[in-house]
């Protein structure tokens, strides 16, 4: 698995409210609050992380809660405008029912590409997906009082990506990052990876005169693709830098080591080590419990604290 894309890593959006949205992920949706840290860039602010138990690259996925009142992000071109995540094939009726319950706005079920989906929107409008895999999918899932294995949600199923022209974005998909065309439904094309057999797909939607989107309040920030070291992570930066797309050096994100590059369609790629992991400063049993500072920050904490809202 040297130099090869394992999937998807992470992915990340922003969100409103912070308290809503831990209560939305991890309350509603069920998923395992795994990493209350801040946006490395800005320390002012949280960075959420849920995923499953031990947050396995696949079910990853941030938030920057940047309060209420920011302005709120637009869909369109150029965007990660929906994540897909995996259900158990027969859970979407007790989907439907809790989104009755908690108010959720959502479409009722419909189908691609042979699964049946339903979307959803998140308190701060993003768009997500729960969709039941045509493929076996035996990935564990976190369960909580409320929300057993049989109904939760396992890791991601498939990004979106909406874009102008599909062309410079899946030539990334395909040249660099091993990617194959494995289906199409009208303007949608299925790119899927065989390197691993979830979080494998990335779907591009092709709308010619979309206008750009805006990415703020309820939109994604970008998509992580998984390596699995820093070997293969820095095999993709020159392969990256060969064709010609400016790419960021090495970051050391505390739990894994990224690269940035802004693919041709106009969306933030990542591309993020499986090492070292969640586990680097809290115990599993932890996991989510503390407020985590990266070494940087450390010795701000106490500045950093008096900011946050707590949440709990
Ligand atoms: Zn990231």
């Amino acid at each position: 698995m040297e130099n090869t894309i394992l999937g998807i890593h992470h992915i990340t959006a922003i969100a409103g409210d912070a308290q809503r949205n831990f209560n939305f992920y991890s309350k509603i949706l069920g998923l395992r609050f795994i990493k209350k840290t801040v946006n490395f860039d800005d320390p002012g602010t949280y960075h959420f992380y849920f995923g499953d138990e031990i947050g396995s690259a696949g079910t990853i996925l941030t938030f920057f809660p940047w309060g209420e009142g920011i302005q709120q992000g637009r869909k369109g071109s150029g965007m990660a405008t929906e994540i897909g995540y995996s259900v158990p094939v027969g859970s979407l009726d007790f989907w439907i029912k809790r989104f009755e319950q908690y108010n959720v706005i959502y479409n009722k079920p419909a189908e691609k590409f042979g699964e049946k989906y339903v979307t959803f929107l998140d308190p701060d409008g993003l768009k997500l997906e729960l969709i039941e895999s045509k493929t076996a999918d035996t990935r564990k899932a976190w369960e909580t009082d409320e929300i057993k294995a049989d109904v939760a949600l396992k890791g991601f199923h498939n990004i979106t990506l909406t874009l102008n022209n599909i062309k410079p974005t899946a030539a990334i998909l395909t040249d660099i990052f091993g990617y194959t065309l494995v289906e199409q439904e009208v303007n949608r094309f299925r790119y899927a990876t065989f390197a691993v057999e979830t979080a494998a797909i990335v779907d591009l939607v092709e709308l010619e005169s979309e206008k750009r989107g805006h990415v703020a309040n309820g939109s994604v920030h970008h998509v992580a693709f998984r390596v699995n070291n820093d070997k293969s992570l820095m095999h993709f930066r020159k392969s990256i830098n060969e064709k010609g797309y400016n790419i960021t050096p090495q970051i050391d994100r505390q739990y894994f080591h990224s690269l940035y590059f802004r693919e041709p369609g106009g969306v933030l790629f990542e591309i993020a080590t499986d090492n070292p992991g969640f586990t680097v400063d809290e115990t599993l049993e932890n996991l989510g419990k503390d407020l985590k500072l990266p070494p940087q920050h450390e010795s701000k904490r106490k500045e950093i604290e008096a900011i946050l809202v707590k949440i709990n």
